[in-house]
Parts: structure tokens; C-alpha cells; sequence
């Protein structure tokens, strides 16, 4: 068969793929799902060096097979060795289902994926399922966030890409999978990485913060987050925000939400932030959340257990002495 053929018929298993370790593992709940649904195998595809326990831990979280590529040259995500790799399993295996997970790597590792195959490819999937026909359905936010849509595959394998945390790590459960080692070639990179440097990380990130102050469109200037800071300093917190005062602002590299940061905090507060889902899918499991908003109807109330109708600017130095005295 050629590459990039549409083999309805041959394919099977359901494979899972992130070069973030934690992601991959995540993705193997849904995944046991779908295989169970359509009676196959789950793998994982695991390419490094040296990356043998992750290979047992993967087995541990219950995949039939682990396909191991372990390999000096593969130490480091490239993206052009990382896809011969796949592609070359790909071809050779013929997964029927393909999860990659959704990072800055392996979105265009799984474009330029289904590219190579001639396949479709559904991005950023926060739901996944089977039809009737047995076949993968993607859904995906669009529209910006004000729709979602379905997407079904007309041709195989048929590859997701699927954002760190829309799925729950599984339990542990090993079926005494088997671990496949597998001696590929990898492709010369057209790219040389000419040196990595870990960021500085200053504080406590928010996944671990116990109170968040977080601050959404509703915050007018960039000096206006010292009226946030102030706060959460009285109540020994961190400063949130919501994704656009990152992406379009840039007065942050970070956001809470379901493609950033899934938080728990004890208190989480939302001043001017409408609660559109795509945010609330990153405070559902915060114990206590307070909504300062000066629209009544905004959506952060549905889910808010305080809610605050009023301007920001005035609520927060009066939130930020009431504290102060309380908590001395
Ligand atoms: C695929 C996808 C993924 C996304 N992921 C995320 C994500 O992870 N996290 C995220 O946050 N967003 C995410 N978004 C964006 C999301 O859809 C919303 O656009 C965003 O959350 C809105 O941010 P906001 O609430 O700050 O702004 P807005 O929706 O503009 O809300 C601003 C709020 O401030 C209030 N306000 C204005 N002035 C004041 C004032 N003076 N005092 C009090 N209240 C005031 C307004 O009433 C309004 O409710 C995603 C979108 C897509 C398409």
C-alpha cells in the first residue's frame, strides 16, 4: 500500500503521544476508553533516551504496548527526527487512532503528521467519542469560545491533538503490557538547538498557590495589577489572570484556564472576568470562588459562591483594608 493510502479497513489500535511525560499519561484514560469501545489495543509511543522507567510507568497506567524508540540523537524534541519516528511506526504499525498531546511541540508535530499520511487531523479536542460507525468524533471550541464543533475523520489514521488537562490522569492499572523496542532511524534535523535555559520562576506557581487574586479584561491599564498584588499579598496569595490579558495584553506569559493552568486554590477570586467556560474549566476545583464583576448577568456569578456586583476599582482597596484589619 502506498503512504498516505486511506486503509479504512486495516488499521487498529488506538495510540497515544506526548513528549510531555504527564500529558501522555493523561490521555491514556480516554484512551483506554476508545480502544475498549472499538475492541482493540492501546499503545503509547515513547521516543528519548534513556527513558525506560517512563516505558515501565506507562505500562503501569495499563497500555497493551509501549513502542520504544530510545536513542542519543532523540534526547531532545526536534520536531523534524520526532516525526520520521512517528511516521515511520505509523506506516509500519497502522494505528487506527491517534492521541498527540496538545503542546507547543506537538501541534506541529501532528500537522505536519497527518501532512506526511495524507490523514485528518482535529486539533485542540477538549471531548473525544465514538459514533455508531465506530468512528472518532473530535469536538473542539470555536468561534471563539462562543461554539463547538463536531468533527468526524473520512479518512485513517485519524489523529487529535488533546490540551494538557482536559482529561484526568487515570488510576494506575497494569494488564502486564509489553514493551516494544524499536531500532528507528532517526531523520537529520534541519534545525540545531543552540542552547536551552530554564525560566525563572519567582513565587509560588499558581497550581500550588492557596488563594488566587486573578484579574480579566475588566482591568484597564497594566499598572492597575498592583490593585490585585496588593491584595493577594494581604491574604499571602498569588495574581491570576484570564487567557487575553496573555495572549492579546502580554502583560503575562501565563492564564488560568482550559488551556493553561488548571487551578485548586482555597479562594480564588475573579475580578473582571466574565467566567466564559473556557476559564471556569481552570477553577471548577477551587474550594471558595468570588466573582467581582460590575455586569450583574455576567456568567463568573452562575458558578461564584460570593459574588460582588461592582467596579473593581473600588471594591478591591476596600476588600484589600476590611483584610487587613481582619487578618491583623
Ligand atoms: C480554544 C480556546 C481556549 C481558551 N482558553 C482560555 C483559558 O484557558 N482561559 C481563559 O481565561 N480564556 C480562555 N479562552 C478565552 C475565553 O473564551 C474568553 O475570551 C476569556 O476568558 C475572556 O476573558 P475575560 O473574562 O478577562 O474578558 P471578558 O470576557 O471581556 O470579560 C471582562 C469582564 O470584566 C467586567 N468588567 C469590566 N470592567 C469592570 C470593572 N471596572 N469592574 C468589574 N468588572 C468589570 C465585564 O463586565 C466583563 O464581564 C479560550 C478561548 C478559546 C477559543
Amino acid at each position: 500500500m502506498e503512504e498516505g493510502e486511506s486503509d479504512l479497513g486495516e488499521r487498529k489500535g488506538v495510540w497515544v503521544f506526548s513528549e510531555k511525560h504527564d500529558l501522555a499519561l493523561e490521555m491514556l484514560g480516554k484512551g483506554r476508553e476508545i480502544a475498549d469501545k472499538l475492541q482493540t489495543e492501546l499503545a503509547a509511543v515513547l521516543i528519548g533516551f534513556n527513558v525506560q522507567a517512563r516505558a515501565d510507568e506507562l505500562i503501569e497506567y495499563g497500555v497493551d504496548k509501549v513502542y520504544l524508540v530510545d536513542n542519543k540523537t532523540l534526547e531532545r524534541f526536534q520536531v523534524e527526527s520526532y516525526l520520521g519516528v512517528l511516521h515511520d511506526l505509523a506506516i509500519n504499525y497502522k494505528p487506527e487512532i491517534m492521541l498527540i498531546g496538545s503542546t507547543r511541540n506537538g501541534r506541529p508535530l501532528a500537522a505536519r503528521l497527518a501532512t506526511r499520511l495524507e490523514a485528518g487531523c482535529v486539533p485542540e479536542c477538549t471531548r473525544l467519542s465514538v459514533d455508531e460507525h465506530g468512528q472518532l468524533v473530535g469536538e473542539r471550541i470555536t468561534y471563539g469560545g462562543s461554539a463547538s464543533a463536531k468533527i468526524a475523520f473520512k479518512t485513517k489514521p485519524q489523529i487529535v491533538t488533546v490540551p494538557a488537562r482536559v482529561f484526568e490522569k487515570p488510576e494506575p492499572r497494569n494488564r502486564g503490557g509489553q514493551v516494544i523496542r524499536l531500532d528507528v532511524k532517526a531523520e537529520e534535523p534541519k534545525t540545531a538547538i543552540v542552547s536551552v535555559k530554564p525560566l525563572e520562576i519567582s513565587g509560588v506557581r499558581l497550581e500550588d498557590a492557596d488563594v488566587i487574586v486573578s484579574c480579566g479584561r475588566g482591568l484597564e491599564k497594566r499598572e492597575d495589577v498592583r490593585l490585585l498584588d496588593d491584595l493577594a499579598t494581604v491574604l499571602g496569595g498569588v495574581v491570576g489572570n484570564s487567557r487575553p490579558l496573555a495572549e492579546d495584553r502580554k502583560w503575562f506569559t501565563e492564564w488560568v484556564g482550559l488551556s493553561g493552568h488548571k487551578v485548586k486554590p482555597k479562594l480564588y477570586i475573579a475580578c473582571g472576568i466574565s467566567g466564559v467556560i473556557q476559564h471556569v474549566a481552570g477553577i471548577r476545583d477551587a474550594k471558595v470562588i468570588v466573582g467581582i464583576n460590575k455586569d450583574e448577568q455576567a456568567p463568573i456569578f452562575e458558578i461564584a459562591d460570593y459574588g460582588v456586583v461592582g467596579n473593581l476599582y473600588e471594591i478591591l482597596p476596600a476588600l484589600k483594608e476590611a483584610f487587613k484589619k481582619q487578618l491583623g
